[in-house]
């Protein structure tokens, strides 16, 4: 794939990058494994401070860091501005609460017959992030503001379509004051990750993606033995019971499905409806659908742009066609325009069956399916029924209802009355072929922090240190 600026609007070709040489490569992990020694050693306070100075440089850049963003893949532009003002929250989040999170956890000392014993959190070097092109700045910010302010060091292999927001985001540590060397973009293809993963400078690899690159990350980190987070594709259901108020559901069921053109890994794509308000919902929903306003990205009135690439808009049309093959019916949406651009029509698919692709595939892209079940035990069933765990919404006024639907929704996460989203005080992942691991929260930030336990004893013959073989 070539590392290049598209705009998924026009098709247009804006910038090329070459990609860097072994050399350049080389010397940017050397500078990352250099930073690190430096960086681990400064205090909480002032990698807060360079974390504050980068919030202040993305507020104050946001309308140009946004319209770069649109350009690149194609979200609106006010969903840009949006992300910009979330990444920086974010960054001033993880310098406010640092220090508790990474603060010493004492332990009970008299238990292991210690003077003192506690738990340590400890960076451990430099870390590989390959991201997706989606959220351009906030996929990677949730990786960047812990992982610096715990102290580690960041080498951004970013998706190959977002070279110059990629480009941004190491410009915009270094101006915040973050030593050079401490957040590096490497313009390379994916083939470049093995290369980059297997050097013995880079201590463990986080990866936003697909199933398939999580798989070959994986598989590098296993044979190196490093440590990994996988954050890979969901095909989130959002369950809507008889007590939900409809009206609120079918609104809601619209913007999570249809938020960033469709194209979002915790986004609503299967909407599986008990039978009683089956009809109603769909009615609603599929008429919020069809009144979306498809265009122009950088157009205020605009709220579903292109798709980020042709081969996406290619996949999921071939999935919509797929199921048309095998019985489903279109409620709304379903063809490919013509002209320029990466257009899709926001779609709902309903009469769906295991036969389909859409089944278990995940939709990327602003099409819905919808499923009709007839109890609370094939709602679960239905929702749980695909290779994916990242997110799941329930939608039930019933207290006891919500309190089942927390617990036996197979997901990295459940939003009751709600949609998913990603919060720096929540932790955020996913399970099954998900991925594995958190981001965001306390225990994001110490998935790259060496867990230390320290044992001190009395210094004189005591009865503690060397009781146990193990
Ligand atoms: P993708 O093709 O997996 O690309 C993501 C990143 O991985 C890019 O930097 C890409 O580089 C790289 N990559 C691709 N194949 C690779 C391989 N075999 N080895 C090493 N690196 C590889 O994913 P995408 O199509 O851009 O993004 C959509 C997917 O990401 C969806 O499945 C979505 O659900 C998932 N996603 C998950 C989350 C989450 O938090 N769980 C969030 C957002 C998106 P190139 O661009 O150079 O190919």
């Amino acid at each position: 794939m070539p590392i290049a600026t598209t705009n998924p609007a026009t098709g247009q070709v804006l910038k090329s990058y070459e990609p860097m040489s072994s050399e350049q490569i080389d010397a940017a992990i050397d500078r990352a494994d250099l930073a690190f020694r430096d960086l681990h050693r400064t205090t909480v306070a002032q990698r807060a401070q360079w974390m504050n100075a980068a919030a202040d440089l993305l507020d104050a850049e946001r309308d140009d860091t946004a319209r770069l963003m649109t350009t690149e893949m194609g979200k609106t532009y006010a969903a840009a501005q949006a992300e910009v003002t979330k990444c920086a929250t974010a960054c001033r989040f993880y310098a406010v609460n640092a220090e508790r999170m990474l603060a010493d956890e004492p332990a009970d000392a008299t238990a292991v017959k210690a003077k003192r014993a506690f738990v340590r959190y400890q960076p451990i070097g430099a870390v590989l992030a390959v991201m997706p092109w989606n959220f351009p700045l906030w996929q990677v910010m949730r990786f960047a503001a812990p992982a610096l302010m715990a102290g580690n060091t960041g080498l951004l292999k970013h998706a190959s379509n977002v070279p110059q927001t990629a480009l941004y985001l190491e410009d915009v540590f270094r101006r915040a004051g973050f030593p050079e060397g401490a957040f590096t973009t490497l313009l390379v293809g994916s083939d470049a990750v093995d290369r980059v993963l297997s050097d013995p400078r880079v201590r463990a690899a986080t990866l936003t993606g697909s199933e398939g690159a999580g798989r070959s990350i994986a598989q590098i980190a296993g044979r190196e033995l490093k440590k990994t987070v996988l954050e890979l594709g969901g095909s989130d259901p959002f369950v809507v019971m008889p007590s939900a108020d409809l009206d609120r559901a079918a609104e809601v069921a619209t913007t999570a499905r249809c938020q960033n053109n469709g194209q979002s890994c915790i986004a609503a794509k299967r909407f599986i409806v008990h039978t009683d308000v089956f009809d109603a919902f769909a009615g609603k929903f599929a008429a919020n659908m069809a009144a979306l306003r498809v265009g122009d990205p950088m157009d205020a009135d605009t709220d579903v742009g292109p798709l980020a690439s042709e081969s996406g808009r290619d996949e999921i049309h071939a999935q919509v066609r797929d199921a048309v093959a095998h019985g489903a019916t279109v409620l709304c949406g379903g063809e490919k325009p013509t002209g320029d651009g990466w257009f899709y029509p926001p779609t709902v698919v309903t009469d769906l069956n295991p036969q389909m692709r859409m089944w278990a595939e995940e939709v990327f892209g602003p099409v819905a399916g919808l499923y009709r079940v007839s109890s609370y035990d094939e709602a679960v069933a239905v929702a749980n029924g695909t290779p994916f765990g990242l997110g799941a919404n329930a939608w039930t006024t019933d207290p006891a209802e919500q309190e089942r639907f927390a617990t036996d929704l197979d997901a990295g996460n459940v939003f009751v009355n709600g949609m998913t989203t990603s919060y720096p005080e929540l932790p955020f992942g996913g399970v099954k072929n998900s991925g594995y691991g958190r981001e965001l929260s306390a225990l994001g930030m110490r998935e790259f922090c060496n867990t230390k336990t320290v044992w001190v004893g009395e210094g004189a013959a005591t009865a503690g240190a060397g009781a146990h073989a193990e």
